[in-house]
């Protein structure tokens, strides 16, 4: 059976940074749901409007939409040896959605992790972050995870750019939205027996060998 792991944690924990390696190297799809909308936004669609208008506000996408996203990415050929979802679920319809679509398919959720990161460091952490203007799932941080050449990405050579929701008005609501929608959700995967958590305030090779423990099936 495939293995389905959910990253849960604030807003700059490192979610992204970590699916990513941990997805090359286990073979997982990183499943971002931001990365799913970033790739519409770029598109001069109606859809594509629409959701830049509520991204970049750092508001949340609507939860039948987000879910009918996730339902369309879950099947596909990269998916078989098993699934990181970053980002998602974010609220109670969403968790349930996603319960359901497991148990059509006769999964269930192997792992959640949940990064444990203070809202200050969150925060302080988002305004250096930069990211690939080709690929926003290349993610760096000025001090952190600086790219090689200064403005530079390291993959594919792009301009680096801020995320237009990395502005301090849209960092603060997506913030209190992760504090008072998708806290609440670790809670009750926590009382599932599912959450493993980790301390998302070391650096990011540190985590990455923690999470390798994890998947690895040693802790
Ligand atoms: P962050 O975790 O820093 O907010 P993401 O890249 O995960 O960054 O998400 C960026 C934006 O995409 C969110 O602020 C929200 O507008 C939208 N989004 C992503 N995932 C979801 C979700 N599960 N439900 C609703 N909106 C979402």
């Amino acid at each position: 059976m495939r293995k389905i792991f959910l990253f849960m944690g604030i807003q700059g924990s490192g979610k992204g940074t970590q699916a990513n390696r941990l997805a090359d190297r286990y073979s997982l799809a990183h499943v971002s749901t931001g990365d799913l909308f970033r790739a519409v936004m770029k598109e001069q669609s109606p859809l594509g409007n629409e959701l830049r208008e509520i991204v970049n506000a750092g508001q949340l996408v609507p939860d039948d939409l987000t879910s009918r996203m996730v339902r369309d990415r879950i099947d596909d050929p990269d998916t078989q040896q098993g699934v990181i979802f970053d980002g998602y679920p974010r609220t109670v319809p969403q968790a349930e959605a996603l319960d359901a679509m497991l148990g059509e398919r006769g999964e269930a959720i192997s792992r959640v992790v949940f990064f444990d990161l203070p809202r200050e460091k969150a925060v302080e952490r988002l305004e250096p972050r930069r990211v690939c203007s080709v690929n926003n799932a290349h993610i760096y941080h000025l001090v952190n995870n600086p790219p090689k050449q200064e403005g530079f990405c390291d993959i594919d050579g792009a301009a680096l750019i801020q995320r237009a929701d990395d502005t301090p008005e849209a960092i603060t609501k997506r913030v209190d939205a992760y504090l008072q929608e998708t806290l609440p959700l670790v809670d009750a995967y926590e009382s599932r027996g599912l959450v493993a958590k980790l301390d998302a305030t070391g650096d990011i090779s540190t985590v990455t060998r923690q999470l390798e423990d994890m998947v690895e099936g040693n802790v």
